[in-house]
Protein backbone atom coordinates (compact mmCIF):
# COMPACT_ATOMS: atom_id res chain seq x y z
CA UNK A 1 0.00 0.00 0.00
CA UNK A 2 1.34 3.54 -0.89
CA UNK A 3 1.79 6.06 1.85
CA UNK A 4 -1.03 8.46 0.62
CA UNK A 5 -3.56 5.40 1.02
CA UNK A 6 -2.74 4.48 4.88
CA UNK A 7 -2.93 8.18 5.54
CA UNK A 8 -6.37 8.23 3.81
CA UNK A 9 -7.35 5.64 5.77
CA UNK A 10 -5.51 6.96 8.93
CA UNK A 11 -7.20 10.45 8.65
CA UNK A 12 -10.92 9.04 8.07
CA UNK A 13 -10.16 6.81 11.29
CA UNK A 14 -9.21 9.83 13.49
CA UNK A 15 -12.12 11.61 12.23
CA UNK A 16 -14.41 8.89 13.10
CA UNK A 17 -13.22 8.35 16.86
CA UNK A 18 -13.61 10.69 19.52
CA UNK A 19 -11.23 10.25 22.38
CA UNK A 20 -7.90 9.06 21.92
CA UNK A 21 -4.70 8.18 23.71
CA UNK A 22 -0.73 8.73 22.29
CA UNK A 23 2.11 7.12 23.66
CA UNK A 24 5.61 6.07 22.79
CA UNK A 25 8.52 4.12 23.53
CA UNK A 26 10.32 3.97 27.10
CA UNK A 27 13.33 5.90 27.79
CA UNK A 28 11.40 8.77 25.20
CA UNK A 29 14.21 10.08 22.63
CA UNK A 30 13.17 13.68 20.60
CA UNK A 31 11.44 11.87 17.66
CA UNK A 32 9.11 9.81 20.65
CA UNK A 33 8.45 12.73 22.49
CA UNK A 34 7.81 15.47 19.31
CA UNK A 35 5.83 13.16 17.43
CA UNK A 36 3.39 12.40 20.53
CA UNK A 37 3.25 16.16 21.30
CA UNK A 38 2.90 16.73 17.11
CA UNK A 39 0.07 14.45 16.98
CA UNK A 40 -1.39 15.57 19.77
CA UNK A 41 -1.38 19.47 18.57
CA UNK A 42 -2.93 17.76 15.88
CA UNK A 43 -5.57 16.23 17.35
CA UNK A 44 -6.90 18.94 19.40
CA UNK A 45 -7.58 20.57 16.11
CA UNK A 46 -9.51 18.28 15.33
CA UNK A 47 -11.52 18.91 18.85
CA UNK A 48 -10.78 15.22 19.65
CA UNK A 49 -10.23 14.52 23.69
CA UNK A 50 -6.12 13.30 23.93
CA UNK A 51 -4.10 12.52 26.64
CA UNK A 52 -0.06 11.59 25.96
CA UNK A 53 1.29 9.58 28.50
CA UNK A 54 4.89 8.22 28.45
CA UNK A 55 6.54 5.39 30.81
CA UNK A 56 9.70 6.99 31.04
CA UNK A 57 10.70 11.12 32.32
CA UNK A 58 11.29 13.58 30.00
CA UNK A 59 14.69 14.68 29.43
CA UNK A 60 15.12 17.85 30.60
CA UNK A 61 16.28 19.02 26.84
CA UNK A 62 12.67 18.31 25.73
CA UNK A 63 10.93 19.94 28.62
CA UNK A 64 10.36 23.12 27.43
CA UNK A 65 8.57 21.49 23.87
CA UNK A 66 4.43 22.56 23.88
CA UNK A 67 2.34 21.09 25.86
CA UNK A 68 4.42 19.01 27.29
CA UNK A 69 3.13 19.62 30.59
CA UNK A 70 0.10 17.85 29.62
CA UNK A 71 2.16 14.57 29.33
CA UNK A 72 1.10 11.95 31.76
CA UNK A 73 2.99 8.97 33.75
CA UNK A 74 0.99 6.49 33.39
CA UNK A 75 -1.72 5.35 31.25
CA UNK A 76 -5.50 6.25 31.98
CA UNK A 77 -7.61 2.82 33.85
CA UNK A 78 -11.00 1.88 33.98
CA UNK A 79 -10.67 3.25 37.59
CA UNK A 80 -9.40 6.78 36.51
CA UNK A 81 -11.41 7.72 33.86
CA UNK A 82 -15.14 7.01 33.05
CA UNK A 83 -14.28 6.43 29.58
CA UNK A 84 -12.24 3.85 28.05
CA UNK A 85 -10.46 6.02 24.99
CA UNK A 86 -11.71 5.01 21.48
CA UNK A 87 -7.94 4.90 20.56
CA UNK A 88 -4.42 3.94 21.78
CA UNK A 89 -1.66 5.31 19.32
CA UNK A 90 1.45 3.95 19.73
CA UNK A 91 4.82 5.97 17.95
CA UNK A 92 8.11 4.16 17.07
CA UNK A 93 6.78 0.82 19.03
CA UNK A 94 7.39 -2.29 17.83
CA UNK A 95 4.97 -3.30 20.40
CA UNK A 96 3.11 -2.87 23.80
CA UNK A 97 6.12 -3.67 25.88
CA UNK A 98 8.19 -0.93 23.70
CA UNK A 99 5.73 1.74 25.86
CA UNK A 100 7.25 0.46 29.13
CA UNK A 101 3.54 0.39 30.21
CA UNK A 102 3.34 -3.33 29.38
CA UNK A 103 0.82 -5.29 27.92
CA UNK A 104 -1.50 -5.20 30.71
CA UNK A 105 -1.74 -1.68 31.19
CA UNK A 106 -2.89 -1.61 27.90
CA UNK A 107 -5.59 -3.93 28.27
CA UNK A 108 -6.84 -2.47 31.57
CA UNK A 109 -7.32 1.20 29.90
CA UNK A 110 -9.38 -1.56 27.03
CA UNK A 111 -9.18 1.16 23.83
CA UNK A 112 -11.66 -0.22 21.09
CA UNK A 113 -8.60 0.08 18.44
CA UNK A 114 -5.03 0.47 18.41
CA UNK A 115 -2.93 2.09 15.92
CA UNK A 116 0.76 1.78 15.27
CA UNK A 117 3.20 4.32 13.79
CA UNK A 118 6.25 3.69 12.70
CA UNK A 119 9.49 4.08 10.49
CA UNK A 120 11.79 1.53 11.78
CA UNK A 121 12.95 -1.72 9.63
CA UNK A 122 12.46 -3.76 12.34
CA UNK A 123 8.67 -2.40 12.91
CA UNK A 124 6.20 -4.82 13.34
CA UNK A 125 2.29 -5.01 12.53
CA UNK A 126 0.93 -5.44 16.42
CA UNK A 127 -1.29 -3.21 16.07
CA UNK A 128 -5.14 -3.02 14.79
CA UNK A 129 -3.96 -0.54 12.22
CA UNK A 130 -0.31 -0.27 11.24
CA UNK A 131 1.55 2.58 9.11
CA UNK A 132 5.31 1.34 8.95
CA UNK A 133 7.52 3.40 6.67
CA UNK A 134 11.08 2.83 6.87
CA UNK A 135 11.94 5.17 4.64
CA UNK A 136 10.52 8.25 6.57
CA UNK A 137 13.43 9.85 8.42
CA UNK A 138 11.63 10.43 11.84
CA UNK A 139 7.93 9.31 13.11
CA UNK A 140 7.39 13.30 12.94
CA UNK A 141 7.81 13.38 9.18
CA UNK A 142 4.94 10.94 9.23
CA UNK A 143 2.35 12.96 11.51
CA UNK A 144 3.93 15.98 9.45
CA UNK A 145 2.46 14.25 6.39
CA UNK A 146 -0.79 13.01 7.75
CA UNK A 147 -1.07 16.74 9.51
CA UNK A 148 -0.88 18.30 5.87
CA UNK A 149 -3.33 16.02 4.01
CA UNK A 150 -5.68 16.64 6.87
CA UNK A 151 -5.65 20.13 5.68
CA UNK A 152 -4.70 21.49 9.37
CA UNK A 153 -3.07 24.78 9.36
CA UNK A 154 0.07 23.44 11.23
CA UNK A 155 0.33 25.62 14.39
CA UNK A 156 3.69 27.06 15.74
CA UNK A 157 3.35 24.47 18.62
CA UNK A 158 2.84 21.45 16.61
CA UNK A 159 5.76 22.86 13.87
CA UNK A 160 8.17 23.30 16.81
CA UNK A 161 7.55 19.41 18.37
CA UNK A 162 8.07 17.97 14.86
CA UNK A 163 10.74 20.14 13.90
CA UNK A 164 12.37 18.82 16.92
CA UNK A 165 11.20 15.10 16.10
CA UNK A 166 12.85 15.16 12.75
CA UNK A 167 15.89 17.36 14.19
CA UNK A 168 16.88 14.37 16.54
CA UNK A 169 15.76 11.88 14.65
CA UNK A 170 18.36 12.71 11.77
CA UNK A 171 20.79 13.71 13.63
CA UNK A 172 20.92 17.02 12.76
CA UNK A 173 20.16 16.23 9.03
CA UNK A 174 23.17 13.95 8.18
CA UNK A 175 21.77 10.45 8.36
CA UNK A 176 21.14 8.84 5.10
CA UNK A 177 17.34 9.16 5.65
CA UNK A 178 18.00 12.93 5.21
CA UNK A 179 17.40 13.56 1.40
CA UNK A 180 15.74 16.90 -0.40
CA UNK A 181 12.17 16.46 1.19
CA UNK A 182 13.69 16.92 4.78
CA UNK A 183 14.72 20.18 4.16
CA UNK A 184 11.21 20.93 2.35
CA UNK A 185 9.40 19.97 5.04
CA UNK A 186 11.93 21.94 8.03
CA UNK A 187 11.83 24.99 5.77
CA UNK A 188 7.76 24.56 5.80
CA UNK A 189 8.28 23.98 9.94
CA UNK A 190 10.26 27.00 10.02
CA UNK A 191 7.89 29.46 8.39
CA UNK A 192 4.47 27.95 10.06
CA UNK A 193 6.70 28.77 13.45
CA UNK A 194 9.43 26.63 14.68
CA UNK A 195 12.34 28.76 15.80
CA UNK A 196 15.31 26.38 14.72
CA UNK A 197 17.84 28.49 17.03
CA UNK A 198 15.81 28.25 19.99
CA UNK A 199 15.03 24.66 19.28
CA UNK A 200 18.40 23.48 18.98
CA UNK A 201 19.50 25.72 22.07
CA UNK A 202 16.90 23.54 23.77
CA UNK A 203 18.28 20.74 22.23
CA UNK A 204 22.12 21.23 21.99
CA UNK A 205 22.93 23.63 24.19
CA UNK A 206 21.08 23.07 27.72
CA UNK A 207 22.98 19.77 29.26
CA UNK A 208 23.27 19.62 32.65
CA UNK A 209 26.97 18.86 34.16
CA UNK A 210 26.04 15.54 34.74
CA UNK A 211 26.23 14.86 31.04
CA UNK A 212 29.64 16.47 30.55
CA UNK A 213 30.86 14.34 33.65
CA UNK A 214 29.13 11.22 32.42
CA UNK A 215 31.04 11.63 28.76
CA UNK A 216 34.25 12.14 30.29
CA UNK A 217 34.22 8.69 32.11
CA UNK A 218 32.66 7.00 29.61
CA UNK A 219 35.22 7.95 27.12
CA UNK A 220 38.01 7.35 29.32
CA UNK A 221 36.47 3.86 29.12
CA UNK A 222 36.88 3.61 25.38
CA UNK A 223 38.68 1.13 23.01
CA UNK A 224 39.11 -0.08 20.07
CA UNK A 225 39.73 -3.03 18.11
CA UNK A 226 39.67 -2.71 13.89
CA UNK A 227 36.54 -0.69 12.95
CA UNK A 228 34.84 -1.41 15.64
CA UNK A 229 34.67 1.20 19.23
CA UNK A 230 33.38 0.36 22.11
CA UNK A 231 32.33 2.11 25.44
CA UNK A 232 30.94 1.49 29.38
CA UNK A 233 29.29 3.26 32.21
CA UNK A 234 28.49 1.33 35.21
CA UNK A 235 26.71 1.94 37.90
CA UNK A 236 29.01 3.55 40.01
CA UNK A 237 29.65 5.64 37.74
CA UNK A 238 26.62 6.88 37.21
CA UNK A 239 26.64 7.44 40.92
CA UNK A 240 29.59 9.21 40.53
CA UNK A 241 28.56 11.78 37.84
CA UNK A 242 25.20 12.16 39.87
CA UNK A 243 23.68 11.13 36.16
CA UNK A 244 20.29 9.99 35.01
CA UNK A 245 19.94 7.45 32.82
CA UNK A 246 18.91 10.37 29.84
CA UNK A 247 22.48 11.88 30.46
CA UNK A 248 23.96 8.24 28.39
CA UNK A 249 21.55 10.10 25.58
CA UNK A 250 24.45 10.84 22.65
CA UNK A 251 27.62 9.32 24.01
CA UNK A 252 27.65 6.12 21.06
CA UNK A 253 27.76 9.45 18.67
CA UNK A 254 31.26 10.08 20.13
CA UNK A 255 32.80 6.41 19.06
CA UNK A 256 31.18 6.15 16.12
CA UNK A 257 32.46 9.83 15.05
CA UNK A 258 35.86 8.07 14.58
CA UNK A 259 37.58 8.02 11.74
CA UNK A 260 38.32 4.30 10.63
CA UNK A 261 35.49 3.27 12.81
CA UNK A 262 32.50 1.32 11.22
CA UNK A 263 30.44 0.12 14.41
CA UNK A 264 30.24 1.28 17.70
CA UNK A 265 28.60 0.45 20.97
CA UNK A 266 27.96 1.98 24.03
CA UNK A 267 26.74 -0.24 27.14
CA UNK A 268 24.95 1.26 29.98
CA UNK A 269 24.69 -1.03 33.07
CA UNK A 270 21.40 -1.33 34.71
CA UNK A 271 20.38 -1.42 38.28
CA UNK A 272 20.04 -5.04 38.42
CA UNK A 273 23.90 -5.24 37.77
CA UNK A 274 23.62 -8.10 35.86
CA UNK A 275 22.34 -6.56 32.44
CA UNK A 276 23.20 -3.94 30.02
CA UNK A 277 21.15 -1.40 27.76
CA UNK A 278 23.31 -1.09 24.29
CA UNK A 279 23.15 1.84 22.20
CA UNK A 280 24.75 0.67 18.70
CA UNK A 281 25.51 2.88 15.60
CA UNK A 282 27.05 2.10 12.13
CA UNK A 283 28.23 4.33 9.27
CA UNK A 284 26.54 2.08 6.84
CA UNK A 285 28.21 -1.25 6.21
CA UNK A 286 27.15 -3.24 9.47
CA UNK A 287 23.64 -3.50 9.56
CA UNK A 288 22.47 -2.61 13.39
CA UNK A 289 19.55 -3.23 13.28
CA UNK A 290 19.90 -6.70 12.81
CA UNK A 291 22.77 -6.65 15.11
CA UNK A 292 19.87 -5.94 17.60
CA UNK A 293 17.04 -8.10 16.07
CA UNK A 294 19.87 -10.92 17.22
CA UNK A 295 19.21 -9.69 20.75
CA UNK A 296 15.77 -9.51 21.26
CA UNK A 297 15.86 -5.18 20.48
CA UNK A 298 15.68 -3.67 17.09
CA UNK A 299 16.50 -0.44 15.00
CA UNK A 300 17.49 1.28 11.82
CA UNK A 301 20.20 0.13 10.13
CA UNK A 302 22.68 3.16 11.26
CA UNK A 303 21.22 3.27 14.80
CA UNK A 304 19.42 0.47 17.37
CA UNK A 305 19.55 -0.93 20.56
CA UNK A 306 18.84 -4.29 22.62
CA UNK A 307 19.96 -5.40 26.64
CA UNK A 308 22.49 -7.89 27.19
CA UNK A 309 23.03 -9.77 30.41
CA UNK A 310 25.88 -11.22 32.00
CA UNK A 311 28.97 -9.37 32.97
CA UNK A 312 30.82 -6.22 31.17
CA UNK A 313 33.09 -8.88 29.61
CA UNK A 314 30.47 -11.06 28.86
CA UNK A 315 28.68 -8.69 27.17
CA UNK A 316 31.35 -6.95 25.30
CA UNK A 317 32.93 -9.97 24.00
CA UNK A 318 29.41 -10.85 22.89
CA UNK A 319 28.63 -7.83 20.92
CA UNK A 320 31.92 -6.79 19.22
CA UNK A 321 32.01 -10.46 17.64
CA UNK A 322 28.87 -9.27 16.01
CA UNK A 323 30.00 -5.93 14.97
CA UNK A 324 33.56 -7.65 13.13
CA UNK A 325 33.00 -6.96 9.75
CA UNK A 326 33.62 -10.11 8.95
CA UNK A 327 31.07 -11.93 11.11
CA UNK A 328 28.85 -9.13 9.75
CA UNK A 329 29.87 -10.59 6.39
CA UNK A 330 29.27 -14.44 6.92
CA UNK A 331 25.81 -13.84 8.47
CA UNK A 332 24.86 -11.71 5.24
CA UNK A 333 26.05 -14.78 3.03
CA UNK A 334 24.33 -17.33 5.43
CA UNK A 335 21.19 -15.51 5.00
CA UNK A 336 21.76 -15.17 1.17
P1 LIG B 1 19.23 4.57 21.03
O1 LIG B 1 20.54 3.94 20.90
O2 LIG B 1 19.27 6.02 20.64
O3 LIG B 1 18.53 4.28 22.30
O4 LIG B 1 18.29 3.87 19.92
C1 LIG B 1 18.62 3.92 18.54
C2 LIG B 1 17.41 3.47 17.74
O5 LIG B 1 17.11 2.12 18.04
C3 LIG B 1 16.15 4.26 18.03
O6 LIG B 1 15.45 4.44 16.83
C4 LIG B 1 15.38 3.38 18.98
O7 LIG B 1 13.99 3.56 18.87
C5 LIG B 1 15.80 1.98 18.53
N1 LIG B 1 15.84 1.05 19.67
C6 LIG B 1 16.63 1.16 20.76
N2 LIG B 1 16.42 0.12 21.60
C7 LIG B 1 15.46 -0.64 21.03
C8 LIG B 1 14.80 -1.86 21.45
O8 LIG B 1 15.07 -2.44 22.48
N3 LIG B 1 13.86 -2.35 20.59
C9 LIG B 1 13.55 -1.73 19.41
N4 LIG B 1 12.61 -2.27 18.64
N5 LIG B 1 14.16 -0.60 19.00
C10 LIG B 1 15.10 -0.06 19.80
Amino acid sequence: MQNATYIDDLLSLLREQESFVVTSHARPDGDAIGSALGLMHLLDGMGKRVTVAFADPIPVIYRSLPGVERIQAALPTAASSMLAPDVAVLLECDGFERTGFGRIAFDHMGAGLTINIDHHLSGKTFASFNWIDPEACAVGAMIYDLAVASGAKITADMATCLYTAVLTDTGSFTYPSTVAATFALAEHLVESGADANKIAQAVYFSNPPSKIRLLGAALGNMEIQGTVAWSWITQEEMSRADAAVEDCEGIVNYLIGMAGVEAAVFLRELPSRTEFRLSLRSKGEVDVAKVAERFGGGGHRSASGCTLDGSLDEAVTRIVAELQPDRVRSVQRLAQ
